[in-house]
């Protein structure tokens, strides 16, 4: 047989698949042939850490801007994706950098299903606060099959499926134009002075930067005011992991008693014989990585203990763990400290605020009461072409128990996008947006503002 160098042999590869594929084909294998992943390994890492007087130092080195954008979103929660959405819907060139392979967070990742605070009881009826882009997503949820329930007229907190909805935020964003980086993880702010001009992502392919006009923190821990070095408050909470129990609908209901009131099956999902099961879990420091590795290992033992008591319950054997979280279930870390907090005081005195820019619905612990978030609460103090949303905004330490909750994170997510592509527009920080021109582009865009 013909002996061929390396380089010849991935000629002939390439071109066998350049035959057999077609054209497209041709890309991949130039890119194996031309052995960039070597190069970037090269000029992207800068070397390996070094040891200096017993300390290890990470040599100063060029990070290479991957893109500039007007709009970045860093985070694909539920949050986050209603940012770049909305961002994108209103003109801007929008980039969404996300550490996972697929949208949704806690909501999804996190197998946090229950939609809360979408509606507040009215005189007519129900009256549904989380309207514009998030009410959109919910819909589509309702064209697929299994996607959701208790969604639509006279329901209120649906329940959607994690997988329909992962699909359904991927196909709305591609539609928008937004561009996508997963599997990305944000690790440090870029800056000029108080001027956020981007940030640092780590990959499979080393470091690199974005460079963005204004930066939309939707990370839910606050990850980028973090490091840009904006006043934030931190917050030790319940971790919990939460899971699903398959096979419920073939519990016997003659031996276990009713098996609509079964107490350790939590609530339905869209998926007939599927529980999604809440855990509270301990409280804990969501930012230290010893306490997050010891939550993820005592929460699926739990979970398997618990499955343990329910299968040797006659009538339950066939109950089994469909699946753990792919994300532990984090309350709270970080929240910003905003140019206005949300407070429980203020809510319950039925505060209205002129640059109110989301309104969540009923939750039993805020009175059930419709609840208003102004536009400074997602504001930093002091760092420039920086907006947070979803989990992380401005709240006390009652309220962060309503402002992180799926619905107002929907719609602080929309709030976010339009400002910063306002800003963008405008030619101004964030802070300074006409806040009666975001109010009139949010409710062009469907947002209810009361
Ligand atoms: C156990 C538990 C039960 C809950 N139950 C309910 C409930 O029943 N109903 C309800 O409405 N709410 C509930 N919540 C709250 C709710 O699920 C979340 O607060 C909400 O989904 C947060 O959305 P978010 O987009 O702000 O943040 P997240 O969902 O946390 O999204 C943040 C996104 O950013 C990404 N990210 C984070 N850091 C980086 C980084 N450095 N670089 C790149 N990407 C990054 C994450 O991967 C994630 O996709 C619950 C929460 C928990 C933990």
């Amino acid at each position: 047989m013909e002996s061929l160098s390396r380089r010849s042999f991935l000629r002939k590869i390439a071109l066998a698949g350049a035959t057999a594929l077609g054209p497209g084909i041709v890309g991949a294998g130039q890119i194996y042939e031309g052995s960039k992943i070597v190069e970037a390994e090269r000029v992207y890492r800068g070397g390996p850490a070094i040891i200096v007087d017993g300390k290890v130092i990470q040599p100063r080195r060029e990070v290479p801007v991957i893109c500039e954008t007007d709009v970045l979103v860093v985070g694909g929660g539920c949050a986050g994706v209603m940012s770049a959405l909305a961002a994108a819907r209103t003109g801007a060139k929008v980039t969404l950098v996300e550490r996972y392979g697929c949208f949704g967070g806690l909501w999804t990742a996190g197998l946090v299903l229950i939609v809360l605070a979408t509606h507040v009881e009215a005189d007519q009826g129900l009256k549904k606060c989380v309207r514009g882009i998030g009410d959109e997503l919910l819909n589509r949820l309702l064209k697929i099959k299994g996607g959701i329930i208790n969604q639509g007229p006279g329901m209120r907190d649906p329940t959607s499926d994690p997988e329909a909805t992962k699909y359904v935020m991927a196909e709305m964003l591609s539609e928008a134009g937004v561009d996508i980086l997963l599997n990305s993880w944000v690790t440090n702010a870029v800056m000029e002075g108080n001027s956020i001009e981007g940030i640092l992502f780590e990959s499979k392919a080393g470091c690199h930067a974005v460079k963005a006009k204004v930066v939309v923190d939707a990370s839910g821990d606050g990850d980028v005011f973090g490091a840009a070095g904006a006043e934030h408050v931190r917050h030790i909470h319940r971790i919990g992991l939460v899971h699903r129990l398959g096979n419920v609908d073939r519990i016997a209901a003659s031996k276990s008693g009713d098996k609509r009131s079964s107490p350790n099956l939590s609530s339905n999902t869209p998926l007939p014989s599927v529980r999604w099961v809440n855990m509270q879990g301990p409280q804990g420091d969501c930012l230290d990585i010893r306490t997050l590795t010891q939550c993820e290992l005592d929460g699926r033992r739990a979970v398997w203990e618990k499955l343990k008591k329910i299968q040797q319950t006659p009538g339950r054997e066939q109950v089994f763990m469909l699946d753990t979280a792919s994300q532990l279930g984090i309350r709270a870390s970080r929240t910003l400290t905003g140019l206005h907090e949300v407070t429980f005081d203020e809510t319950m005195a039925n505060k209205k605020y002129a640059d109110v820019v989301a309104i969540g619905g009923a939750y039993a612990f805020v009175g059930n009461r419709a609840c208003q978030i102004p536009y400074r609460a997602l504001v930093p103090l002091k760092i420039d072409n920086l907006l947070a949303t979803g989990r992380c905004v401005a709240a006390d330490n009652l309220m962060l128990n309503y402002t992180r909750l799926i619905g107002p994170c929907l719609v602080t997510g929309h709030a976010a996008g339009t400002a910063a592509a306002l800003a963008v527009d405008s030619k101004c920080r964030p802070r300074d947006a006409d806040v009666a021109k975001l109010q009139r582009l949010l409710k062009a865009q469907g947002a209810y503002l009361g």
